[in-house]
């Protein structure tokens, strides 16, 4: 531990270190290590560390809305959070930690090669490293000024572009877009491809593609006939459980997800799952190494926090896991129950939050208040409650809203906040809040 933070006048001070020792002995599950600990501290915090929410002033919220970053989307499961809290009391070898965490993630969603990146985007950004490397057979780590006169094109239909080409544009490559399946067989054949890019969301799970021409299957085929490794971002695509390796097996020969969205993991974590080849690349270009990923650092608490995930994940069962959120939903749906012109119903989105929402479609005229005016009062109430941000808009990523439809989004939901949801949305329909 540095010195430096904890001490004054140079060296460790002693209500640093009786905090720290106790703080390992609790983690341990031992005894305090001195009862003197406790009267030498001078600390109001409990032994369970500070509230630095209330101490900054930052109000909690209950998040019915789901896995949406500004919300900092997930909250890590009991498990996850003890192995993360193990991790941050002792120093390792960063490399072997990488190696041994990807080889274990990778035996466990079997696939060939894994790396725990910084999150989905940071993924593509090593994925887009990776294919880079790989196609100009060089070793340039000096991305993106290095990348220029080389091979840089990513391959992308025009309806799967989105914010998340930055993330290659960061390393030098650039997205040629394409829309028939003509258009594409001449961007593969072009000879400068380093990789393809498929959102998979933006496909339902028929494979017919929503606005774009060219599905799953044929993207491939067409990309391997010219040896074009090909990238699939499935950031928000868990669960399904086995969507984990779905992909991989399809043939992706990458594939992002996010660590903090449905895998409940670090929200500064993601995976970059496929051939062991590009993972290995991707390693290449990982911090600490000064490659494009030095500013993506993963530290240890993050990344055993994502294996851990990846356990948790695998200890539910596809059923346990949305059999839970369907209780939370009928929960919510029954405290509404009765009240005027109020109907409820269940929507599981095919691709990305594939789980149960509640939609609460109401007649203001009758219930005499505005979806607006429940969404204030459920953000201005204590504690503050962010519904989906679906509520009150036109129908979009598979949430069949209106303009008079409150959206629930139950899965980021801590224990018991389901009946607090409830009850309040109940007050809010009724005008009592
Ligand atoms: C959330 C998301 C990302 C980014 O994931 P992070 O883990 O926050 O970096 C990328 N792509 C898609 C489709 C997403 O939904």
């Amino acid at each position: 531990m540095s010195g430096s933070t904890e001490s004054q006048g140079g060296f460790l001070s002693r209500r640093g270190f009786f905090r720290w020792a106790s703080s390992l002995a609790a983690a341990l599950g031992a005894a305090p290590l001195a009862s003197s600990a406790k009267t030498l501290s001078l600390s109001t915090a409990s032994s369970d560390g500070e509230d630095y929410y209330a101490k900054l002033g930052v109000p909690t919220i209950i998040n019915a809305a789901g896995t949406y970053t500004t919300l900092t989307a997930a909250c890590m499961p009991p498990e996850v959070l003890a192995a993360v809290q193990k991790a941050a009391l002792h120093p390792v070898r960063l490399h072997d930690l990488q190696q041994k965490a990807g080889e274990y993630i990778a035996r466990r969603l079997k696939c060939e090669g894994a790396v725990v990146t910084s999150g989905a985007s940071g993924a593509i950004s090593l994925a887009t490293a990776a294919c880079l490397q790989y196609a100009n057979n060089s070793n340039i780590l000096d991305m993106p000024q290095a990348v220029e006169g080389m091979k840089n094109q990513v391959i992308v239909q025009r309806a799967h572009r989105y914010e998340y080409d930055r993330a290659m544009y960061l390393c030098g490559a650039r997205v040629t877009e394409v829309v028939t399946l003509d258009d594409y067989r001449r961007a593969c054949g072009a000879g400068n491809a380093v990789m393809t890019n498929f959102f998979n969301a933006a496909e339902d799970e028929d494979g017919i593609a929503a606005s774009a021409q060219i599905g799953r299957e044929e993207w491939l085929r067409v990309a391997h006939e010219y040896k074009i490794p090909c990238h699939l971002d499935a950031a928000a695509d868990m669960p399904p459980i086995s969507n984990l390796w779905k992909y991989t097996g399809m043939g992706f020969d990458l594939v992002a997800f996010s660590g903090g969205k449905g895998m409940r993991g670090p929200q500064n974590a993601g995976l970059l799952l496929g051939r062991k080849i590009l993972t290995d690349l991707a390693h290449a270009n990982n911090n600490p190494g000064d490659g494009i990923g030095r500013g993506m650092k993963v530290a240890k608490e993050q990344i055993v926090g994502m294996v851990a995930a990846v356990d948790w994940v695998l200890s539910h069962t596809e059923e346990s896991m949305q059999g839970d959120y369907q209780k939370r939903v009928d929960l919510i749906a029954n405290e509404v129950k009765g009240i005027r012109s109020v109907r409820t119903e269940t929507v599981v989105p095919k691709i990305a939050n594939h789980v149960p929402h509640l939609l609460i479609r109401f007649d203001p005229a009758v219930a005499g208040v505005t979806t607006g005016q429940i969404v204030d009062a459920l953000r201005n109430g204590t504690p503050s409650i962010e519904l989906n941000p679906n509520t009150g808009q036109k129908p979009n990523q598979g949430i069949p809203a209106d303009a008079n439809t409150l959206v629930v989004g139950v899965w980021m939901l801590q224990p018991g906040e389901d009946a607090i949801v409830g009850q309040r949305i109940r007050a809010a329909l009724t005008k009592r809040a």
